[in-house]
Parts: structure tokens; sequence; C-alpha cells
């Protein structure tokens, strides 16, 4: 168990509360200004997982046409009694295109998924008969329909099948198959381009000179944008240089529906993201009342809404989870934006910063119905495995800077949904 740490050092202790944006109103203001992307026509597995434009509608029953739900014996119902004999007149195979047609006494060897024979309208399966040369004794005599999958019996013509509005899951996919669409117009994935920002930054894989770190950032928003639906794509690191910046910011741009950047967003004398990505669009900054992640830009650059998260590892992840994630999935046209939530005793007290929403990143368990968090460890923004350890972000709010233990906090859960 660790302590908890008083707020971590920096910006938290020199801000001034009438500098800060409320966390609520940066947000509202990020989501007020991102719309869902313009649908398109995607084949079937591209499209699984997005948010479908339009109600489906089936154009035709389904099944098409009267078929066996087992392997047996298709007979006329009639006035068959229990033990009867019958001659077998012939067979009829799944996928069959001529129909057999049959007269009453007579019994046709059939499998699942078969036409039924003209005349037919019960199934006798296999275990219940007793096969004889060119004859067959049914134990039981069926009632009609027996064993039969009449048209329609899933879906009728003219019926949706799937409404507009709705997630495609992999259900959805067999729907989509069974009523013969291959194309299905929805709100298509996100284009993210991921960018990372530092002259002390360097690739993973590559030996470390004296003053650098690895670039973490990228690779984790990355897969953070991948987990929240879109498809995303790392750019090599920029240096704090202008020219570079502004270079790569605009090669980035010209595939993308959505920008992230980390780092150069904050005091520093090489922060140049502010000045380029200002230069480039229409992108404001902000100091937001949360930790951690108080320095926030965001805008549009020709069209492209832009994020500019701070660069220290968890202060970009909580940016993320509280700006990005939840625009990713209105650019989807999904309307469930948010994580879902729980309410959890506190094991351990918190500790956090005036005038802020912090996020801390809590492990949680369960005990007598009731969730239990306590902190993963220490909260300084640069300190990667608070976040790795998590299960959620407790949200303490701007009005507190002390929770004790036993009281109840929200917190967000980081599950995939
Ligand atoms: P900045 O916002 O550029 O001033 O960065 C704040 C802190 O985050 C500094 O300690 C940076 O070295 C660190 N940092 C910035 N970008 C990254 C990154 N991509 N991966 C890991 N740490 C980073
Ligand atoms: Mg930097």
């Amino acid at each position: 168990m660790h302590a908890p740490e008083p707020a971590p050092a920096g910006h938290s202790h020199s801000v001034d509360p009438d500098e800060l944006v409320a966390l609520e109103v940066h947000r509202r203001e990020v989501l007020s200004r991102v719309a869902p992307l313009e649908p398109i026509e995607l084949g079937l597995l591209e499209a699984h997982g997005c948010v479908l434009v339009g109600d489906v509608v089936a154009d035709a029953d389904v099944p098409a046409f009267a078929n066996s739900a087992m392997d047996g014996y298709a007979v006329a119902a009639g006035d068959l009694h229990d033990g009867v004999e019958l001659d077998v007149v012939g067979e009829v195979a799944a996928g069959a295109p001529d129909v057999v047609e049959m007269r009453p006494g007579r019994a046709v060897r059939i499998m699942t998924g078969a036409p039924l024979p003209g005349g037919a309208d019960a199934v006798v399966p296999v275990e219940l008969v007793d096969e004889g040369p060119g004859r067959v004794r049914l134990r039981t005599a069926p009632r009609s329909g027996d064993h039969v999958r009449p048209p329609g019996g899933d879906v009728r013509a003219g019926t949706t099948v799937l409404p507009a509005g709705r997630r495609l899951g992999a259900a959805d996919m067999g729907m989509l198959a069974a009523v013969g669409r291959s194309q299905v117009l929805v709100h298509p994935r996100p284009r993210v381009a991921v960018l990372s920002t530092g002259d002390e930054l360097a690739e993973p894989g590559v030996a470390l000179r004296p003053g650098q770190i690895r670039d973490v950032n990228s690779f984790m928003l990355t897969a953070m944008a991948r987990e929240a639906g879109a498809t995303a794509v790392r750019s090599p690191i920029v240096r704090d240089d202008r020219r570079a910046l502004a270079e790569a910011i605009e090669g980035a741009l010209s595939h993308a529906d959505l920008l992230v950047t980390s780092g150069g967003v904050s005091a520093g004398r090489y922060d140049f993201v502010k000045q380029v990505l200002s230069q480039l669009g229409d992108v404001a900054f902000r100091k937001v009342g949360m930790q951690p992640g108080m320095p926030q830009a965001f805008g549009f650059i020709s069209g492209v809404p832009c994020f500019g998260l701070p660069g220290n590892p968890v202060s970009a992840f909580v940016s993320f989870e509280v700006f990005v994630r939840p625009a990713l999935r209105r650019l989807q046209g999904r309307t469930d934006l948010n994580r879902p939530r729980v309410s959890a005793v506190l094991d351990e007290p918190l500790s956090s910063a005036p005038h802020r929403v912090a996020f801390l990143r809590v492990k949680l368990r369960r005990s007598d119905g009731v969730w239990h968090a306590r902190p993963t460890g220490p909260q300084g923004s640069s300190l990667l495995h608070s976040a790795v350890d998590a299960d959620g972000l407790a949200e303490v709010p701007a009005n507190r800077t002390d929770v004790p233990a036993g009281e109840t906090v929200v917190v967000h859960l980081l599950v995939s949904q």
C-alpha cells in the first residue's frame, strides 16, 4: 500500500483559479464542436463496430423457402398414424435446385436446410424412423409443420432488422448477410493522426543518449484511439522546431479526421506546439481546471479537430480519456460518449490540488456488493505505472482537496465496451 501523495509539484501550486476554465465547460465546448463523420457505404466486415445510418429493412423473407430443420424424411402429415410405412421416392440435399414433388403415402429422404418437396408439410428426424430398402417406418406420426422452417420464419420481408443508430456487432454482421446486404451505410471509423513532440524523445529500440527519454505518449495515445474505435497512425517523433512541427502537422492532417499531439503546450521556452497550431488554424489554449492535464489545446485546422495534450504521460492519458475519447465516439455517431461509472468507497484517503477536478488512478475491488477503491500508488503525472495498474479514474470534485477514507467517490471504469 502506498500513502497518497501530496498534489504533484509544478503548475498546481502556482495556479490562479481565475485563469482556469472549468472542466465541464471545456468538455462541452469540445463536444459541441465535433459532429459525426459523413456516412459512407462500407463492406460488411469493414463496418463491424460502426454505427448504422438508416434502418436496414429486409427486402425478402428469410428463409426464402420452406426447408428442413433436420436430417430425416419429408412427408405429408395428413392422415399418417404411428408405425406407418412409406415408400421412399427420392432424396433432396441442401442447395438442391429442383424440388421433388411428393404424393401422399410417400416419403423423401431430406437433409437439414434442403427445400421441402412440394406436397410435404413435415419432417420426421432420421432418429425416429426404421429404415429399410426403399421403405421407411415412422415410429411416431408427425404433425403438420414438425421440423419445418417456414418461409419468413426468421425475418419477414419488410421488417426492420437493424435500426438506425445501432452499433454493428457480430450477430448484426450475420443478419446483414442473411438479408443479402454486401454493403451498409455507416459513420466510418475516424482516422486519427498521433504525434509526439520533444527534443528529448527517443524511439524504443534505440540506445538512449544522455538526457533522453522514451517517447511514451505516441504509442499510448495511438492505442487509446484504436480502443476508442478509430484507426490511428503514429507519426515519427517531431523535434522542438517550428518548421519541423508545422510540416509534420500538415502532413499528418492530410489524411486524418482528428489530430492528437502531445507535449509542447505548457510554459516552457521550447513549447512551440501552441504557436504552430494557432498559426495553422483556429486552435485555442486553455488552462482547464483538472489534474492532471491542465494545459489543453483544442481547435480546428482545415476543418479537422486538433487536440494538443500535455506531455506528461499520465496527463496525456487522462486528457485523452476526458476529451478525446468522447470526441472520437461522437465522430463515430455514437451517443454513449462516456465510460460506465460506479460509486466506490475509498479504502484510503485521496488528496488533490484545489480548484481542479482530479482524476486519480484507482484499483477497484468488490466486497459484499460494494465497490471499494484505492489509489494505484503515487499519483504524479509522470508516473505511468499509476495508469497501468488502474481499473478506473476516481473523480474528486474541484471544491475538494482531501477526501477521507470511507467516503464515496465516482469512478470512471477503464473497461473496453
Ligand atoms: P512538455 O509538455 O513538452 O513540456 O512535456 C512535459 C513533460 O512530459 C516533460 O517531462 C517531457 O519530457 C514529458 N514528455 C513530453 N512528451 C512525452 C512523450 N511523448 N513521452 C514521454 N514523456 C513525454
Ligand atoms: Mg516538450
